[in-house]
């Protein structure tokens, strides 16, 4: 399967767009024609184990790069981690709410189910082709730790990510910190999450610093990452006891980077009936203005409850807008370079009409994430996280407005004990899973280092060395 940017300059293989992560160009990859399974591939689907449909359909867009029989390996090795027997089970908290839970792997967010398996993807193409993988990356708080996780102590791979100084849980700060294998750094930086990124973005289009720092990326940008979050859409679609017929099923996502929405999305293209997408933001609510009125510009940073959807640009948002765009690398590489020079990307009325058939978006404020969290914990004694409670609110919003009819699931990205500040303040306590116990007695220092990227060049230099 061949591989292209959305900017229409780069074409390449599964595993070179892999290694590449952000495309040349400054687009992103995605495969040049999307396979579509009919509805028999579909049912079929939806009676395997969640490693084995992992495998089957990571096969189709390998298409023959790694060996079925490594593939296999990698895949079973990856969900291996996992703390469920069905890596991502469906609870059925009531009649009428279901959670898609994702966050038994690792470090308790649903970013371990995709970075389990690049860890071990890096790992196997590092031994194979005797190339240096450096991974630099840019967290709001999970990322960082389940991209850690994913490739410590692993041979041939180093990893440094970057994280806003004070804006990610203790908990976060702590899973990340308390890795001491030596192919792993992490570095404070004073500012937001949207600082971290744009360092990490300005290193990765600087053609001489990546070739020179043999830079790999993690991020959502990285297509493998929207691949391996399909699974858990077709993994749900057959496990989920409300769809035995090929009806549609909904799904409300707790959206930061447009990565997990976007893999819903892709499945949605390749076949899988899903009916409505919900887009659930907080406070930083740039996709569901967008959603409602087609302009996307970014507003005032806001600090909320749910650290990692507090990002202004969603990175994979381009991999959307290229569909949108009837897939025409020339319109989208205009309208990128104009968001880049005006700070605003607008479409037009056919456009936004596209978009509101392709999803329903709600902003939740502090205030409802709260609430939310209590009230399913007081009529359901289920507790949320509040990431997750963004999803519940948002399509209790959209039942409220009739927008959903089909069976929905909203999707848990989180454990409720990441983020105790939020707990704190609905009087939960979450139970506390046995991975991180450890965390508790971890003796820290952290120095934040100012954004600067001559010095970030150098640490990374000397780390990477
Ligand atoms: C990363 C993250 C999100 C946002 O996912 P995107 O793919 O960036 O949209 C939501 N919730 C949690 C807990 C996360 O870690």
């Amino acid at each position: 399967m061949q591989y292209r940017s959305t900017r229409g300059q780069r074409t390449c293989s599964f595993l070179e767009s892999f290694l590449e992560g952000l495309a040349k160009d400054g687009g992103l990859f995605l495969p040049v024609s999307l396979p579509v399974f009919d509805e028999t591939r579909i049912r079929s689907f939806a009676k395997m184990e969640f490693t084995e449909l992992a495998f089957e359909l990571l096969k189709v867009f390998v298409d023959g790069e790694i060996p079925d029989e490594d593939l296999l390996a990698i895949v079973t090795r990856s969900f291996a981690t996992f703390q469920h027997e069905e890596v991502t089970p469906t609870q059925h908290v009531s009649h009428d709410l279901s959670i898609l839970e994702l966050f038994y792997g690792p470090t308790l967010a649903f970013k371990d189910v995709a970075l389990q398996l690049i860890g071990n993807l890096y790992e196997y193409v590092a031994q194979k082709q005797q190339v240096a993988i450096n991974i630099l990356a840019a967290t709001s708080g999970d990322t960082g730790a389940a991209a850690i996780y994913g490739v410590r102590g692993k041979k041939g791979i180093s990893i440094c990510v970057l994280y806003p100084y004070g804006k990610i849980s203790p908990i976060q700060e702590r899973q990340m910190l308390a890795v001491t294998d030596e192919n792993v750094k992490t570095l404070a930086i004073e500012g937001n999450f949207d600082d971290c990124q744009r360092m990490v973005k300005q290193l990765f289009t600087d053609e001489k610093a990546r070739d020179q720092l043999s830079l790999r990326a993690v991020n959502s940008i990285n297509f493998v990452r929207i691949i391996v979050q399909m699974v858990y859409y077709f993994y749900a679609y057959g496990h989920s006891k409300q769809s035995d017929t090929l009806s549609g099923l909904s799904f409300s996502v707790p959206t930061g980077n447009f990565g997990n929405i976007f893999s819903a999305y892709l499945a949605k293209r390749m076949g899988l009936p899903i009916d409505r997408l919900i887009i659930a933001t907080n406070a930083n609510d740039i996709l569901a203005r967008f959603v409602a009125t087609g302009i996307y510009q970014p507003h005032n940073f806001k600090t909320t409850y749910s650290p990692a959807m507090d990002i202004q640009v969603a990175s994979n948002f381009e991999r959307y807008l290229f569909y949108l765009y009837g897939e025409d690398s020339q319109r989208l590489t205009t309208l990128m370079d104009d968001f880049a020079r005006t700070g605003k990307l607008a479409v037009d009325a056919d456009a936004l009409r596209q978009v509101q058939q392709d999803f329903i978006a709600y902003s939740v404020d502090d205030a409802t994430c709260l609430q939310t969290i209590q009230h399913v914990q007081k009529e359901h004694d289920y507790l949320l996280d509040p990431h997750t409670a963004c999803a519940v609110a948002a399509f209790e919003k959209a039942r409220q407005h009739d927008q959903v009819v089909t069976p929905i699931l909203c999707l848990a990205t989180a454990h409720p004990i990441k983020f105790p500040d939020a707990m704190q303040k609905v009087g939960a306590q979450a139970k506390e899973p046995d991975a991180i116990a450890h965390l508790h007695n971890l003796s820290y220092h952290v120095e934040p280092m100012a954004q600067d990227l001559a010095v970030l060049q150098d640490k990374l230099q000397s780390f990477f060395a």
